[in-house]
């Protein structure tokens, strides 16, 4: 079943093509991607090598600790997938990953990720192919692929019927700019603690309220970032 007869596709640059498509192959994204909803494909970045030993790396100019990816060879990786998608390169100078981008994502046909390796990537080819550097966190990975499969992770559960109930996907953390309210379930004892008396007392408005509350106060105790955030966009919206 293709919802809307689109399919997004994904296209990963990477040294260990075998880390894909890792959790993705399983659970909601797998039969997604078994019924055609969006595919993962990836490029070995080491076929792009010319020489003898198939360098991808040599030594920082200017000296230092580690390797840098070779510029040549990512280029010739990059432009054998050709144009059309919006290219990133998974690293800790990028901007941080937001629900909105992965939103932006989500909307188009599909994504093509270059992952790092070693100290990272020649900054030429950052310049010269247009990547656009994202995070996934102020932390430092020893590769961007586990980076790569976070931000599919996140794009992929919102193609059009990838979730079991679409709908469950609409009040989220950072949907309305704020951290969601708690969840309870059966048993109505757990441990001597009740669920709140609000939530069975079948009054939606009243239940409604309760969760909007729970969620300000989480995000004022736990990001007050988000709601300064929130602030400073309705004021600027007038
Ligand atoms: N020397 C670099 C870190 C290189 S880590 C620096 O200090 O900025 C090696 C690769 O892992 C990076 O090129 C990037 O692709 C990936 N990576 C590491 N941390 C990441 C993060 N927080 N977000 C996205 N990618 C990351």
């Amino acid at each position: 079943m293709i919802v809307d007869g689109r399919s997004f596709r994904a296209t990963v640059l990477t040294l260990y093509p075998e880390m894909f498509p890792g959790h993705l192959g399983t659970s909601l994204s797998g039969r997604a991607m078994e019924r055609g909803q969006w595919s993962l494909d990836t490029v070995q970045i080491r076929d792009f090598a010319t020489d003898r030993h198939r360098t991808v790396d040599d030594t920082p100019a200017g000296g230092g600790a580690g390797m840098v990816l070779k510029p040549d060879v990512l280029a010739r990786a990059i432009d054998h997938v050709g144009e059309g998608r919006p290219r990133l390169l998974m690293s800790p100078r990028g901007k941080p990953l937001t629900q909105a981008r992965v939103r932006e994502l989500a909307a188009g046909d599909g994504v093509v990720i270059v992952c790092g390796r070693f100290e990272g990537v020649d900054q030429r080819v950052i310049e010269a192919r247009s990547l656009e550097e994202v995070s996934i966190g102020d932390y430092i990975l020893s590769g961007g692929e586990p980076a790569a499969l976070i931000v599919l992770d996140a794009v992929v559960r919102i193609l059009p019927g990838v979730m079991g109930n679409d709908l469950s996907g609409l009040h989220e953390s950072f949907e309305d700019g704020l951290l969601e309210h708690p969840h309870y379930t059966r048993p109505q004892v757990f441990e001597g603690r009740e669920i709140p008396a609000v939530l069975t007392s079948g009054n939606h408005g009243a239940i409604d309220k309760w969760r909007k509350a729970e969620a300000l106060k989480l995000t004022a105790e736990r990001r007050p970032d988000l709601l300064a955030k929130m602030a400073t966009k309705s004021t600027s919206q007038g």
